[in-house]
């Protein structure tokens, strides 16, 4: 059985005092433990955060990122083995605005995924298309060619460890929210993609989470689809009160 599953990517937000605060808020105010929440802060706050939430079955940590190399002289970088040694136990990779900002490509993409397969953690794999896409009407194969070039040489069994969160281009951020439709399309699409590779079992048990102005508002009719399993959210998951309603939407 697929887990639901709700991660609040807090991005360059929060100071460390501010995070351990939005946690603790987080904590009492969450009620169901059938939903699993995954809180991916700075790098700066794992540990702090992962030790809080070490004892909890249905909280755990994420990084936002991970080096594509095992060590190295990159000044500034974080290896998947040090996200691993602070307790987290997921990483986001692939995110649109590190393929956007830091020129992340799929030779590279590729490399993390592995880095962090071997350090025990469990990616988070962003996918989406771009606005153009979306209008070319060629988004699923843009789609269909990010999971392929970047995920089909994992092996079934590491593949049927890894989460892949839709989150389209065009809705990170802008307030502009995929229609239930829409996601729950690009949603199907992408189960049935890996099931014609990878087959029925691992298609049916990967967890595949809409990401992209997902809100309070909105988090229940897309919770509500067939094919999407929770909801990886960036604004709305600054604010204990948002997060909480988005983890209780389904
Ligand atoms: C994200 O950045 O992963 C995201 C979904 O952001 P937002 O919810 O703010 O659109």
């Amino acid at each position: 059985m697929r887990r639901k599953i709700v991660a609040g990517n807090w991005k360059m937000n929060k100071s460390l005092s501010q995070g351990l605060q939005l946690v603790d808020e987080i904590l009492s105010a969450s009620t169901s433990t059938e939903v699993l929440k995954i809180i991916a802060p700075p790098f700066t706050h794992l540990t702090a955060i992962a030790e809080i939430l070490k004892s909890k079955a249905d909280f755990a940590v994420a990084a936002q990122d991970c080096h594509h190399l095992p060590s190295g002289a990159y000044t500034g970088e974080v290896t998947a083995e040090m996200v691993a040694s602070t307790g987290a136990k997921y990483v986001i990779i692939g995110h649109s605005e590190r393929r956007l900002y830091a020129g992340e490509t799929n030779d590279i993409l590729i490399q993390k995924l592995n880095r962090a397969l071997a350090a025990n953690l469990i990616p988070i794999f962003c996918i989406g298309e771009s606005i153009e896409e979306r209008n070319a009407k060629t988004h699923l194969e843009a789609i269909r060619a990010q999971i392929k070039e970047a995920l089909f040489h994992l092996s079934p069994n590491d593949f049927g460890k890894i989460i892949i969160a839709y989150e389209p281009v065009w809705a990170i951020g802008t307030g502009v929210t995929a229609t239930s439709y829409q996601a729950q399309g690009v949603h199907d699409f992408i189960r049935t993609e890996i099931n014609k590779k990878y087959g029925k079992e691992i298609s049916e048990n990967i967890s595949i989470l809409y990401g992209g102005s997902c809100n309070a508002q909105n988090a229940k009719e897309l919770f509500a689809c067939a094919d999407i399993d929770g909801g990886l959210i960036g604004g709305a998951s600054l604010k204990s009160s948002d997060f909480t309603a988005i983890t209780n939407s389904f």
